[in-house]
């Protein structure tokens, strides 16, 4: 099997060289590009996954990705010293996959750069939580609580599922809007609350202190379940 490619776009020598010692290390095969445009024409080359800083001194890291994303789905994690929520957002609204706040762990992106490229090698068939109390069989579109199956009705599955994929990352309500639909419905999104609602009446025992299913006020909801190892 051939070594997975990454793509480091760091203008700071000194982050760019730490970050590819500590992917070396894990044996990825690392190539920096200090400006946008480097980045941009080294493409062709074909990465597995992008680290992409966002300050660069030639182009906005937003910018890259968006030209990036034209004719790629090369999963991408962006750097940034924006921290606020709606600056993640709007992150992932233009094709970003994860965030790292800057100053970061490089350990702490080593396990991101892993998870990511976990999650883009297919969901797997099977995700289970806190020790083998809820799981998903997406073969079956099956939930079981545990080990009992419950019955969810298919937009139900496919909420959970898209959730429970991302343990912690937070969805807007239109996000999920777009996963049940494929597409934006601004005034679908409370519904969003409705099927949430009845997950929860599902898969939680105390609906009012959720163990899965959890608000993140003002914005949308996370999946909070501890993921079980291989
Ligand atoms: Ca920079």
């Amino acid at each position: 099997m051939s070594s997975t490619k990454i793509l480091i776009v760091e203008d700071e020598e000194k982050i760019a060289e730490l970050v590819k010692a500590y992917l070396e290390k894990e044996r990825f095969t690392v190539t920096i590009a200090n400006t946008g445009e480097k980045a941009i024409s080294s493409m062709k080359e074909g990465f597995d996954l992008i680290i992409l800083d966002l300050m660069l001194p030639d182009m906005a890291g937003e910018d890259i990705c968006q030209a990036v994303r034209e004719d790629s789905e090369v999963p991408i994690i962006m750097l940034t010293a924006k921290s606020g929520e709606e600056d993640r957002i709007k992150g992932l609204g233009i094709g970003a996959d994860d965030y790292v706040v800057k100053p970061f762990s490089p350990r702490e992106l080593v396990a991101r750069v892993k998870a990511l490229l976990r999650r883009v090698k297919g969901p797997k068939d099977l995700l289970s939580f806190n020790n083998g109390d809820l799981v998903l069989d997406s073969t079956r579109f099956e939930v079981r609580k545990n080990g009992r199956p419950l019955v969810l009705t298919p937009t139900e599955f496919k909420l959970l599922q898209c959730l429970a994929e991302r343990p912690g990352q937070v969805f807007t309500r239109l996000q999920l809007v777009n996963v049940i639909l494929g597409y934006d419905f601004d005034g679908y999104d409370r519904t969003i609350d409705a099927h949430i609602k009845n997950i929860r009446h599902k898969i939680e025992e105390n609906q009012k202190k959720p163990s899965y299913l959890k608000t993140v006020y003002g914005i949308g909801y996370k999946f909070t379940g501890l993921p079980d190892e291989d």
